[in-house]
């Protein structure tokens, strides 16, 4: 601003300079031109013979705006063309910016003739067009000063607004994210203080059993927000790539067997059939991966694809080399998703249905978590799905 506000006082004074250099070089000229372009004898102006003087006086310069006397030694006005009127006409008024009425430009020469002067020649030029210049040219930069200005607004106003975006951005997944938590925590920490509330109201007339009861139920609620308060702490590692994850190479068909193994009877009671699908000659199809947060990511996955598929309903997981990846699929014949809610499944405390997720028990974290371990692993998951048809989770990996 200040920098514009420089350059325009700058452009307009030299613009200034140079139009009052070209008028005060002009009248000088005009003044030399004149004075001695005169005809004189024996130290006297003789206008009237003149030959010079003749086409001095159609000197294209001279119009209303200028004016050209001559005077003798004694300051007598002799003659004169040009329609400015110049007062005062005293030759020792001399030259320079005469406060005049209008404002003119004056300029005096002394005509010699072998070193003794014979006359002088003033010249008289209005400074009303030079002004009338001068004020044209402070409206152009004027104008030129506002409309950069302008410019300069909208331009950083923009700026600004992209520049703000990724921050507002994170500032309001921020705020949404820190009232998802207090939404968790509050339904279990309500929960533990009715109960102990009520506990202590009765205390006296608890049977030992109900006790037992009573704080079995407080662990499990305590261990529900433990374990949603491990999650967070995972969560906010993994967002600031702080997991130190050490990669070692891995077969991944072994690992999906252990998971297999380790949830199969758990899906077996719920009358579902889980499996890891084996091709004939299949070979170890090897990734670095973190072996631990390679079966939390596997489990995750497996778990839920158990937890949203109905009794009779198959799980089955794959094995596979795809496009110089290493594949696992995690396919299930649940409920599925719609399209609409597919490209939200990761995003943390995100759930198809609150009301039918909350029943279920899950917080909504485990599949930003295992985003969030594929990034980590430099691996990737993604999904596909289908309301009624059941969906397929994919986990990928760099082969090792
Ligand atoms: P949650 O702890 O609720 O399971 P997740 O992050 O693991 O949290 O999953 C988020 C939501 O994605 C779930 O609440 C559910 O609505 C949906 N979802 C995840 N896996 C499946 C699946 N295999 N079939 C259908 N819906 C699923």
């Amino acid at each position: 601003m200040v920098l514009l506000l420089l350059l325009i006082g700058t452009a307009y004074w030299l613009f200034a300079r140079r139009l009052t250099l070209d008028l005060e070089q002009k009248a000088q000229a005009m003044a030399r031109d004149v004075a001695f372009a005169v005809e004189h004898e024996e130290g006297k102006l003789q206008f009237e013979e003149s030959i010079y003087l003749a086409r001095r006086l159609q000197h294209p310069d001279l119009n209303s705006d200028a004016v050209v006397q001559w005077l003798d030694l004694g300051g007598t006005l002799l003659h004169h063309q040009g329609d400015l009127r110049l007062q005062p006409r005293s030759p020792q008024d001399g030259r320079g910016y005469r406060q005049l009425d209008p404002p003119a430009y004056v300029y005096v020469v002394q005509g010699l003739e072998a070193g003794r002067p014979f006359g002088y020649a003033r010249v008289g030029l209005a400074l009303a067009p030079l002004n009338q210049q001068l004020g044209r040219l402070a409206q152009i930069l004027g104008l030129l000063g506002l409309s950069t200005l302008a410019i300069m607004a909208a331009v950083s106003w923009w700026w600004t607004g992209r520049v703000l975006q990724p921050i507002r951005t994170a500032y309001a997944e921020l705020s949404m994210f820190t009232g998802a938590v207090a939404h968790e925590l509050r339904s279990p920490l309500t929960a533990l203080r009715t109960n102990s509330d009520s506990l202590l109201h009765h205390f006296d007339r608890l049977s030992p059993a109900e006790l037992r009861q009573a704080l079995q139920e407080f662990g499990e609620v305590t261990a529900d927000m433990s374990q949603l308060v491990e999650s967070l702490l995972l969560l906010a590692r993994l967002r600031r790539d702080e997991t130190g994850a050490e990669l070692q190479v891995l077969n991944l068909r072994e690992i999906a067997g252990e998971v297999v193994g380790s949830l199969a009877e758990g899906a077996a009671r719920k009358g579902l059939t889980l499996a890891l699908e084996r091709d004939p000659g299949e070979k170890p199809l090897t990734v670095r991966a973190q072996p631990d947060y390679l079966r939390m990511m596997i489990r995750n996955l497996v778990e839920n694809a158990l937890q949203y598929t109905s009794e009779g309903g198959r799980v089955s997981l794959r094995c596979l080399e795809a496009g110089g990846e290493a594949e696992l699929q995690v396919r299930d014949t649940g409920i599925g998703i719609s399209p609409d809610d597919l490209d939200r499944v990761f995003d943390p405390f995100w759930r198809a249905e609150r009301s039918r997720a909350r029943h279920l028990g899950g917080a909504g974290l485990g599949l930003a978590i295992v985003s969030g371990l594929a990034r980590a692993q430099r691996g990737s998951v993604a999904a596909r799905s289908a309301p009624g048809e059941g969906s397929v989770f994919t986990i990928r990996f760099p082969l090792a």
